[in-house]
C-alpha cells in the first residue's frame, strides 16, 4: 500500500479526505503530519494559498520520503480585494481568534449594502512527491456575506457566509451538507485524478 501524508494535525480533514480517497476506490494510505512527530510544523511564510500549500508538501515529502498532500484555506471578500485571503486565521491580530476575525470583518464591510457582499471560500491542495513533482488544484465555494454571525455549527466564517443557491449559513448546515459543496470537499475530490495520475 502506498503511503499519503496529509500535512494537517487536524483529524476533521484527515478523515475528509480519507473518506473521499475510499469513495474513489483509493486504497492509499492516508496519514497526518502526527505519525512524524520530529517534523517541525512549517511556518506559513507565503503569500498566496498555492506557495503556502506548495511550501508544507514539499516539506513533508522530502522530509519523509512519500508524497505529500496540504491544504491552505481562507475567505476572499470581493469588495476587500480578496481579504483577509491568506491572513483569515489572524484577520483581527491573533491567530486563531476566529470570533475577534469575524467580528473585525463584520464592523469593516457594515457600509456595504447586500449586492456587493460576494465572497468565496478558497482552498488550494497541493500533492508533491519526494523527487519534487508537484501538482495544485482549488476549490471554491461562493456565497454572500451577512450582516450578524447566524448559526452555531462549524469554525471560523462560517457564521456570515450564507452559500449561493441556500438561505442558511455555512454555520446551519450540517457537516455532511457542508462537505459536499465545500472548498476544501471540492478541493480534495479534485486531487483524487492527480493521486491516481501520480501515484497509481
Ligand atoms: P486553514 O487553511 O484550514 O488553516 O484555514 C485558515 C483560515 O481560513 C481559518 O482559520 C478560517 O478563519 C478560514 N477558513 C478556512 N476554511 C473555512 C471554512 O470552511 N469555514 C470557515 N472559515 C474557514
Amino acid at each position: 500500500m502506498t503511503r499519503l501524508i496529509l500535512a494537517t494535525r487536524n483529524t476533521g480533514k484527515i478523515t475528509e479526505l480519507k473518506a473521499i480517497l475510499a469513495d474513489a476506490g483509493l486504497t492509499h494510505e492516508l496519514v497526518g503530519a502526527d505519525a512524524y512527530p520530529d517534523i517541525p510544523d512549517v511556518k506559513e511564510t507565503g503569500v498566496t494559498f498555492v506557495e503556502n500549500a506548495l511550501l508544507k508538501a514539499h516539506t513533508l515529502a522530502q522530509a519523509t520520503g512519500f508524497a505529500a498532500v496540504a491544504d491552505d484555506s481562507g475567505l476572499c471578500v470581493d469588495v476587500l480585494g480578496g481579504a483577509p485571503g491568506i491572513f483569515s486565521a489572524r484577520w483581527a491580530g491573533r491567530h486563531g481568534d476566529d470570533r475577534a476575525n469575524l467580528t473585525l470583518l463584520l464592523d469593516q464591510l457594515s457600509d456595504i449594502d447586500e449586492l456587493h457582499r460576494g465572497a468565496h471560500f478558497a482552498c488550494v491542495a497541493a500533492l508533491v512527491l519526494p523527487d519534487g513533482t508537484e501538482r495544485v488544484v482549488e476549490g471554491r465555494l461562493r456565497g454572500t456575506l451577512r450582516y450578524a454571525p447566524e448559526g452555531s455549527g462549524g469554525f471560523g466564517y462560517d457564521p456570515i457566509l450564507q452559500p449561493e443557491g441556500d438561505t442558511r449559513t455555512c454555520a446551519e448546515l450540517t457537516p455532511e451538507e457542508k462537505n459536499a459543496i465545500s472548498h476544501r470537499g471540492q478541493a480534495f475530490r479534485a486531487l483524487v485524478p492527480v493521486v491516481r495520475d501520480l501515484l497509481g
